[in-house]
Order: structure tokens, then C-alpha cells, then sequence
């Protein structure tokens, strides 16, 4: 576990959980290497600046590293009026990369869960997908991740998870297909146990469903 004095360093200085980080110089070289092995040469000029970009947006992709979702989500409120039925947040834009292949998995995410007197922000269960999929991930191990911490950290009656993706591993390589799209679910607490509840989920994200946008 990463400590807060971890993180007020700048990026490569810091640990991780497996030791000490790379340079951002031996990054920059691996991408070097890498334009090597495709058949380019990293000298030319519009090379040039390559690997310092590429280095720039690991950072970017894999921001989620550095980031704690249990922190983000246990802000909580409970002047709800009494508020008791399910809380959706549906369609959120979906941004991950394939731990296999590190290309894109790009969809989006549904999310829902049904409270038990806290509520939290709703921005924070968008973060929460967000820091999750700014890492190397399989589908499925992204869904359970992002239910699992909304149940742990805010402990309601049920949480739900769909997430609609299109893996660029299948589209741009491999078998080549495209249009292709994944859907996987988690359901915990009411939505595992009340078919009812479960419906009523699905017929919520369904509604005016307008399918994956050039992914
Ligand atoms: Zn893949």
C-alpha cells in the first residue's frame, strides 16, 4: 500500500508495491526499443519526440495506479429524506486497456446501487469506474473491482454493475472482429436476491438504449 508520502513525490520517484520504479529515461528507452522492433527508426525526425509522448500518456492511461477509490468514495450523506430506491448512473464512458494485449477496451459502464441511508456523490461512482479502468484489466476482473468497492466502502442493500465494451484485441488484431461487443455484470446484495430489483435495473439502463459509439 501506497503511503501519502508517496504520493507528494514526483512520479519517478516512487515505489511500487513491486519495487522501485523504472526512469522515466528507461521507460523512453523501452519505447525506443519498441520503435526498433516495429522496424522504424527512433532517430528520424518525426520520431523524435515519440517516446516522451508515449511516456506521457502511460501516464495518463494508467493514472488509476495512483489513485485510492476507497478515499474517493467514503464521503458520504445521509439527509436523504428518506430516500430508499435505487440510485443509477447509466452510460458512463468507459476508457480501459487490455492487461493481455495493453490496447483499448472501449464501452461503458452502468452502475446502481440500491442505499441503506448514505448516499454518496454521484460524480464519485464515475470516479471509481474511472480509477479502476485506468489500469490494465480484463473485463471481468474491472466489473467485480468497481461493484466490490461501492459494497464495501458504502455498505447499501445492493449494487449493480454492467459494463458494454468492445476490446480493440479482437477488432484490430487477432481474429479481426468488429462491432463485437462484451457485457458482463456484477450483482450484489438485492440485485443477486430480488429478481425484482434485478428488473428493474435492466429495463432502467435499456430504456432509449443507443448502443456503442465508434468504439
Ligand atoms: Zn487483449
Amino acid at each position: 500500500m501506497k503511503t501519502n508520502d508517496q504520493l507528494t513525490l514526483p512520479q519517478e520517484l516512487r515505489a511500487t508495491p513491486f519495487g522501485p520504479r523504472p526512469s522515466r529515461a528507461e521507460a523512453e528507452q523501452a519505447v525506443r526499443t519498441l520503435l526498433r522492433w516495429a522496424g522504424d527508426d527512433p532517430d528520424r525526425e518525426g520520431l523524435l519526440g515519440t517516446p516522451d509522448r508515449v511516456v506521457r500518456s502511460y501516464e495518463e492511461f494508467f493514472a488509476g495506479y495512483e489513485q485510492d477509490p476507497v478515499e474517493i468514495l467514503k464521503r458520504t450523506f445521509e439527509e436523504t429524506e428518506g430516500y430508499d430506491e435505487m440510485v443509477v448512473l447509466r452510460d458512463i464512458r468507459l476508457e480501459s486497456h487490455c492487461e493481455h494485449h495493453m490496447v483499448p477496451i472501449i464501452g461503458k459502464a452502468h452502475v446502481a446501487y440500491l442505499p441503506d441511508r448514505r448516499v454518496v456523490g454521484i460524480s464519485k461512482l464515475a470516479r471509481v469506474v474511472e480509477v479502476f479502468s485506468k489500469r490494465l484489466q480484463i473485463q471481468e476482473k474491472l466489473t467485480s473491482q468497481i461493484a466490490n468497492a461501492i459494497n464495501d466502502v458504502l455498505q447499501p442493500k445492493g449494487v449493480a454493475v454492467v459494463i458494454e465494451a468492445a476490446h480493440q484485441c479482437m477488432t484490430t488484431r487477432g481474429v479481426h472482429k468488429p462491432g463485437v461487443t462484451m457485457i458482463t455484470s456484477r450483482m450484489l446484495g438485492a440485485f443477486r436476491d430480488q429478481p425484482a430489483t434485478r428488473r428493474e435495473f435492466m429495463a432502467l439502463i435499456q430504456g432509449r438504449h443507443e448502443g456503442l459509439s465508434n468504439a
